[in-house]
């Protein structure tokens, strides 16, 4: 296989553009927009995005007749990248998860009256949406099979019983996309396009968390009393769940580790400024082995996260869509991981001053722990590299 990372000269302009456009009005904001959040206030968000329209930079991830930039998985890893760098960077850009996999979910799946109402708002980031897919114990939860909400068919509708948590954004939403079980086995889950505020849909509570709340990210627990919603509300067809679970989950992973990733090295930019300068025992910390050896560590492990996600966008541009995903499990785990020990060695490299507030790797630490359980925990995803390489389904040196 020929693997080229090279992108366009188009390609490559647009990264310098939003790289440029996180640095001059992000970044420089980021404190800001967080405090106006705790206030319930969007003022700074609502101006950065109408930037980022005026620029031709909003909602790059999706086709061109809808507004976006029509970049394809490539593409959109290598503006996420940079938008990554700000973990407020996909909201200003309108490409923030949940948002970004229910509006690829909708585009591929939804009726047509399901996405006019829905879609064009979602992408004018009018609204917000939630995937609730997880249930605490004993329903689905690493194990999606697990599924305990149901829809049984009553005339020409569905009524949707169930009990939800972890919906990202659901307090917030304007509607859901539910996994519900209409059935056994592995065509026995169905996904529903529910309107938040339908009769029967109980926002119990916002799930207090490790991290602050953040925009629209926190976690809804949620209850569907006899939801009912119409035969249109399907996405795809009736037992179509987990397969399109898979068909949002793969890609929605690489533009998670891609931001990941823009993150991490955000931050270790930041450790060398710190470096550099503080001296300890007679010399700069940068001139110390043992700091060294971090930087060592996190540069190999970011470099090695930028390939292997790549590499997994570069199969699923080819259709590879089932052969990618042992390597999406790898990507996700590792960069999961490298993130989580770049903000750790981060607090560590700068001492009380990287415990306190007036850094941010504190804070970030605690947003990017969820990074490790959130979307599938490290061990399921290892539990699929293992059962595929152990079948002979999984090549590790392509
Ligand atoms: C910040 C955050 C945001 C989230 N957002 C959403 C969202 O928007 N929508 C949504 O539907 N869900 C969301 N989730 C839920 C997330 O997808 C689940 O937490 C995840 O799938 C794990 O399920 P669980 O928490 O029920 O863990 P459990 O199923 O209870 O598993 C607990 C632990 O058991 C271990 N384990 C599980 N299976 C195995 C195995 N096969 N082998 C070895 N060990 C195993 C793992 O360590 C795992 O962490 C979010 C979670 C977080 C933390």
């Amino acid at each position: 296989m020929t693997i080229s990372f090279e992108h366009s000269p188009e390609l490559k302009a647009l990264r310098t553009r939003v790289r440029s456009f996180v640095d001059e009005h992000v970044i420089p904001n980021e404190w800001r927009i967080l405090e106006e959040d705790q206030h319930k206030k969007r003022d700074t968000l609502t101006a950065l995005r109408e930037r980022a329209k005026s620029e031709g930079l909003f909602v790059p991830h999706l086709p061109k007749e809808h507004g976006g930039l029509g970049l394809g998985i490539m593409g959109m890893c290598a503006l996420f990248r940079e938008m990554g760098r700000s973990p407020l960077g996909a909201a200003c850009f309108n490409c923030d998860a949940p948002d970004q996999g229910n509006m690829d979910l909708l585009l591929r799946s939804a009726k047509p009256s399901v996405r006019e109402k829905w879609l064009a708002p979602l992408v004018r980031a009018e609204i917000t949406s939630g995937f609730a897919m997880t249930e605490p114990a004993p329903g689905a939860g690493a194990d999606p099979t697990n599924l305990r909400t149901r829809a049984v068919k009553d005339g020409d509708s569905w009524v949707i019983d169930g009990h939800k948590w972890y919906t990202t954004g659901g307090g917030d939403a304007s509607f859901l996309i539910v996994m519900a079980r209409t059935g056994e086995g592995r065509e026995g889950a169905t996904m529903f396009v529910v309107d938040r505020h339908a009769q029967g849909v109980e926002h119990v509570r916002d799930v207090p968390v490790m991290s602050p709340p953040m925009l629209a990210h926190r976690e809804a627990e949620l209850r569907f009393h006899g939801v009912r919603v119409s035969e249109e509300a399907v996405l795809g067809n009736v037992g179509d769940g987990f397969r399109l679970a898979q068909t949002r989950l793969v890609p929605a992973r690489l533009t998670h580790c891609m931001r990941w990733l823009g993150w991490a090295d955000r931050a270790l930019h930041m450790c060398r400024e710190y470096v550099v300068t503080r001296e300890s025992f007679g010399k700069t910390l940068a001139h110390h082995q043992m700091i060294q050896k971090k930087f060592a560590d996190a540069a190999a492990g970011i470099h090695a996260g930028n390939l292997m996600t790549l590499h997994c966008a570069s199969m699923l541009e080819q259709g590879l869509d089932k052969e990618a995903r042992p390597y999406s499990s790898m990507a996700k785990n590792h960069v999961a991981k490298v993130l989580c020990q770049v903000l750790d060695d981060a607090i560590q490299m700068h001492g009380a001053l990287g415990f306190s507030e007036d850094m941010p790797f504190s804070m970030w630490y605690r947003f990017a722990r969820s990074a490790r359980i959130a979307d599938g925990p490290d061990e399921v995803h290892d539990v699929v590299v293992a059962r595929d390489f152990l079948r002979g389904a999984l090549e590790t040196l392509v």
